[in-house]
């Protein structure tokens, strides 16, 4: 018996529009209840990614970081999910995450946590870890995508993006 299996998606991502173009893409296969797990360094393009997720489950409202809240709620235009964004890369740890109460929008939203590094498992156990990193050259745009589906939720179907496929 060969069990299906989620693989993980890597791409090499040129500009800030394809990073939005993959995420819109991936919107199409999200459903309510779903949570995605940002990690990167500060600049590597966590919200960019987020602004393509927005724009392709059609939510209201400019998708930033926010300064001062740490997380915002977009509702959809559409009569679909809504789109929380959780900008938890400056929370010092779980204490802070918890007063977030992530529980609560869980079931009727997509939820997005940008996050510094590791210790994703404890936010939720389906999830998809998207993970984006750049290299030393500041010039350089290129990005580097590695999505990877976590859990029950995406053992059978896993994800699929055709956005630069062959690269
Ligand atoms: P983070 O949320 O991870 O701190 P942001 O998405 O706010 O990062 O910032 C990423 C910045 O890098 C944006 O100004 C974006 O336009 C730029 N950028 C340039 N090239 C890319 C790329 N290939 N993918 C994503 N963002 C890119
Ligand atoms: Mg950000």
């Amino acid at each position: 018996l060969i069990h299906a299996k989620a693989m993980p998606i890597e791409r090499t991502v040129p500009t800030a529009e394809d990073m939005r173009a993959i995420a819109a893409e991936l919107a199409g296969q999200l459903r309510a209840g779903d949570v995605l797990v940002l990690s990167g360094d500060l600049g590597a393009g966590k919200t960019t990614f987020t602004q393509g997720l927005g724009a392709g489950l059609k939510v209201r409202g400019d998708i930033t970081s926010p300064t001062f809240v740490i997380s915002r709620v977009h509702p959809s235009l559409v009569g679909g999910p809504a789109l929380v964004h959780v900008d938890a890369y400056r929370l010092g740890g779980f204490a802070e995450l918890d007063d977030l109460d992530l529980d609560a929008s869980l079931d009727d939203a997509v939820t997005v946590v940008e996050w510094g590094h590791g210790l994703a498992e404890a936010l939720a156990p389906d999830r998809l870890d998207v993970v984006v990193t750049r290299g030393d050259d500041d010039t350089d745009e290129t990005r580097q995508l590695r999505i990877t589906p976590v859990g029950p939720r995406w053992a059978a179907s896993g994800v699929r993006v055709s956005v630069l496929e062959k690269n």
